[in-house]
């Protein structure tokens, strides 16, 4: 067990999985990952991975053997746009799915495995309390029970409850979620569906089935305080779109919330030797709560700063890390307009017949308009 690692992970979600492999694939050997829970361990999550996800997962090669394997395969999606009007995606012809689902036990394993298995050490049952900080740099954290790991640097990758592990303290909570489990008979096969019902956006439910008998529903809202709306809107979910997916659905377990840090703006990723990723960083789309991808691509990208500084020494090469997450991610620039444009009935006419003209879209029916 490295006391004195080069580099201290806190947390082993997707960021924190997703960081520790690729730095290892940089040949930097004493990498050490701290969860404060024992995997398998449950995640509130839709569990939706996107094709940019699967990219991930394949370049971490869990891609095919593993992932794939195990999850339930959406090859074709659809929005239901604020008229009512159904979007289905259009299937693609190469290996990946247009979205798979995947329970966040089992794929949250995966990936930690897959990171001890390239040669990280991972300890389980550790929570991390507190930066250690000397002479305005961080020198390594501390842990519940009072041990310190010193560490050249660390990486904060404790999802949305990091607020804690940041000079800032608690940053604002954009959105809270409330999702439940239904179990039934399969009505629909390899669809899932993302609902911009007019009084939702622009958040938005889903419907997203992660097996043929198990189905995930959810909303999200902007802001804390506001469980009513919250069980308001799941309650629309679940009698309008659930019954085209899951006949005789009775909820399979308990029905939960939890928050999700996302953002408009890409900041703040790094603090002299410290990098957040993930949803530490709040790199989640603050439309579409996708959170999966993003904690990937961060990982990968803040290894390959650190990597890089490890070897040089230059500071400037974790402040890199940023620039390089903001070009990958850009377009977190546009989701502030879009979310504009979505809340206004013609705006979310025009974002609907710009879609219908794009080729990525395949069928559209007026399947959930109100007579
Ligand atoms: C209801 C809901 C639905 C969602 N649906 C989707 C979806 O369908 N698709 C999608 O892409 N995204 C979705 N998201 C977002 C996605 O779940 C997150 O963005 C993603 O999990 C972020 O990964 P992460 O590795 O940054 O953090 P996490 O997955 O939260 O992992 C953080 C890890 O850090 C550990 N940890 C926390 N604090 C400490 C500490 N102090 N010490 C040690 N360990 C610690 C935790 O135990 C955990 O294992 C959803 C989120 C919610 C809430």
């Amino acid at each position: 067990m490295p006391l004195n690692p080069s580099v201290v992970i806190v947390g082993a979600g997707p960021s924190g999985s997703s960081t520790a492999f690729h730095l290892l694939e940089h040949g930097v050997q004493d990498v050490l990952v701290l969860d404060k829970a024992s995997f398998p361990r449950d995640k509130l999550c839709g569990g939706g991975l996107t094709r940019k996800a699967q990219q991930e997962l394949d370049r971490m090669g869990v891609y095919d053997d593993e992932v794939a394997t195990e999850a339930y395969h959406v090859p074709k999606p659809y929005i239901v746009m604020p008229s009512g009007n159904a979007l289905y995606a259009r299937p693609r012809e190469d290996k990946l799915t247009q979205m798979l689902v995947l329970n966040r036990r089992i794929l949250d394993e995966i990936l930690m495995r897959r990171a001890r298995q390239r040669g990280a050490e991972i300890r389980e049952g550790v929570e991390v309390t507190e930066l250690v900080r000397e002479d305005g740099r961080c020198a390594g954290v501390r842990t519940r029970d009072g041990e310190i790991f010193s560490a050249d640097v660390v990486v904060v990758a404790a999802g949305a409850r990091s607020a804690r592990l940041r000079p800032d303290g608690a940053r604002s909570v954009e959105l809270v979620a409330l999702e439940g489990r239904y179990s039934g008979e399969p009505i629909e096969h390899g669809t899932a569906c993302l609902v911009f019902e007019e009084a939702f956006t622009p958040q938005y439910g889903w419907v997203f089935p992660e097996s043929e008998k198990i189905v995930n529903v959810g909303v999200a809202v902007m802001g804390r305080g506001k469980a009513k709306e919250l069980r308001a809107r799941l309650k629309v979910m679940v009698s309008k779109y659930l019954p085209r997916h899951l006949g005789e659905a009775c909820v399979s377990c308990r029905t939960t919330g939890f928050p999700i840090h996302a953002s408009y703006k890409i900041d703040d990723l790094v603090d002299g030797n410290v990098l957040y990723v993930g949803e530490a960083g709040s790199l989640a789309d603050p439309l579409t709560l996708e959170g999966i991808s993003q904690a990937l691509v961060s990982g990968r990208h803040a290894a390959g700063s650190i990597a890089a500084y490890l070897r040089t020494g230059e500071a400037s090469c974790l402040g890199a890390y940023q620039e390089t997450v903001r070009r990958e991610l850009r377009h977190f620039a546009y989701m502030r307009w879009v979310a504009a444009i979505l809340k206004r009935r013609s705006g979310a006419r025009l974002l609907e017949a710009v879609l219908r003209r794009t080729p990525k879209w395949l069928v559209d029916e007026k399947r959930f308009a109100s007579p």
